[in-house]
C-alpha cells in the first residue's frame, strides 16, 4: 500500500512498493521504492538513482542492488529509490525536471513552498535522505553526456563526515573522486552536499552515459555499491577496498557564444595546463572560442552534442591537487 513514507518490513524482509506525498504539486505521482531490513544490527543506508532521469546506467543499478541483496546478507536496513526524478524518466528530459524546467542536483535538501522540483527534493530529503546513516546517489552521463567513471564527495563538511564520505569513495573504487567545497556563488544543492549538512556521509557515484544502458558500467555501480556497503556497515565483513585518485574541485568550461562544439579531448583524458581542449564554432564555421586547460588535470564529462547554446555546459575538468593545496 502506497505511503507517505517508507515502509520497512520485520528483520529478514525486503518490501517493494511505491511512495506518495501529500504535497499538491507531487500529487498523482508514486515513486517505487524498496526496503531490506537484515536479521542484524547496522546503519541505514539510503541508495537513490534517476535524479537525472535519462541515467539509465543508475536507475538499473539501483534496480538490480533492489533485487540481489539478499536479506540474509544485509546488516541494518537499506532503501532503494530508483527513478527519483519521475517526470524526467517518463518524458526523457536530460538534466532537468520537464514540469519547471529545473536541475534537481541543484536544489536539496529542497523548499516545501517552492516550484515541483523544490518541492520533490524537499520529500525526497526529508523522507529519504535525512534519516540514513549513510547515503549513495548513483549518476551516469545524460543523453548528450560522455563520462569516465567518478565520485563526488562533499569536502566542506564536518571533518567526521568527510572521513567516512572518503571512506565510502575508497571502497566503491571509482578512477576519481573530486573533492567538492564550492564557494558562494558556485554550484551548490547537490544531493551529497545537502545529506553531509545534516551529517550524513555519503557521494555521488556516476558511470554510464549518453543514454546507452551499458552493463559493464551497471556491473561498477553495482560492485561499488557493494563494497560501499560493506565499508558502512551494511553488509558483513570487509571487501577490497580498490581506491581512488583525488581531485580537488571542478574546473567547468561553458561556451559564450551559441554555436557548434567540437571538443579536442576525451572523458577520462589527463590534461596539462595550457592544453586545449575545445573550440566553438559558428554555423558558418568560423571558430569562436578556444577553451584552454587553466590547470593539469583529468576530463571527467563532456558534453556531445554539437549544438550548444550561448552560457551552455561543455566540458567537466576535474583538477589535480596543486603542492600549496595541499599544505
Ligand atoms: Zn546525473
Amino acid at each position: 500500500m502506497p505511503s507517505t513514507t517508507p515502509r520497512y518490513g520485520a528483520p529478514g524482509e525486503r518490501v517493494q512498493d511505491t511512495l506518495v506525498s501529500d504535497a499538491p504539486l507531487l500529487a498523482g505521482y508514486s515513486w517505487p521504492y524498496t526496503t531490506i531490513v537484515g536479521h542484524q544490527e547496522g546503519p541505514q543506508m539510503t541508495i537513490i538513482a534517476g535524479i537525472h532521469g535519462c541515467e539509465y546506467v543508475s536507475i538499473h543499478a539501483a534496480m538490480r542492488l533492489a533485487a540481489e541483496l539478499d536479506p540474509a546478507e544485509v546488516h541494518g536496513r537499506v532503501l532503494i529509490v530508483p527513478v527519483v526524478n519521475l517526470p524526467a524518466y517518463w518524458e526523457r528530459t536530460p538534466f532537468v525536471c520537464p514540469i519547471d524546467g529545473k536541475n534537481p542536483n541543484r536544489f536539496f535538501p529542497g523548499d516545501p513552498g517552492g516550484t515541483f522540483t523544490d518541492v520533490l527534493a524537499d520529500f525526497i530529503f526529508t523522507t529519504c535522505i535525512a534519516p540514513s546513516g549513510a547515503f549513495i546517489d548513483l549518476h551516469g552521463g545524460d543523453m548528450v553526456e560522455a563520462l569516465t567513471p567518478f565520485a563526488i564527495v562533499a569536502a566542506d563538511a564536518a571533518p567526521e563526515v568527510v572521513a567516512r564520505s572518503r571512506g565510502l569513495a575508497e571502497a566503491f573504487g571509482l578512477s576519481y573522486t573530486v573533492n567538492s567545497r564550492p564557494a558562494p556563488g558556485q554550484i551548490g544543492g547537490m544531493t551529497f552536499a545537502a545529506a553531509a549538512s545534516v551529517g550524513v556521509p555519503g557521494l555521488i557515484a556516476e558511470a554510464g552515459g549518453i543514454g546507452q544502458l551499458t552493463m559493464q558500467d551497471v556491473d561498477l555501480l553495482v560492485n561499488g555499491t557493494r563494497r560501499a556497503m560493506h565499508a558502512a556497515g551494511n553488509l558483513h565483513g570487509a571487501a577490497a577496498v580498490p581506491g581512488t585518485r583525488y581531485l580537488e574541485e571542478f574546473n567547468w568550461f561553458y561556451t559564450t557564444n551559441e554555436g557548434f562544439w567540437i571538443a579536442d579531448v576525451r572523458a577520462g583524458d589527463d590534461i596539462q595546463v595550457g592544453q586545449q581542449v575545445g573550440r566553438v564554432l559558428s554555423l558558418t564555421g568560423e571558430v569562436l572560442e578556444t577553451l584552454i586547460a587553466p590547470a593539469a588535470g583529468a576530463v571527467l564529462f563532456l558534453t556531445t552534442s554539437a549544438a550548444v547554446k550561448a552560457q551552455g555546459l561543455l566540458l567537466g575538468l576535474g583538477l589535480w591537487p596543486t603542492a600549496d593545496k595541499e599544505a
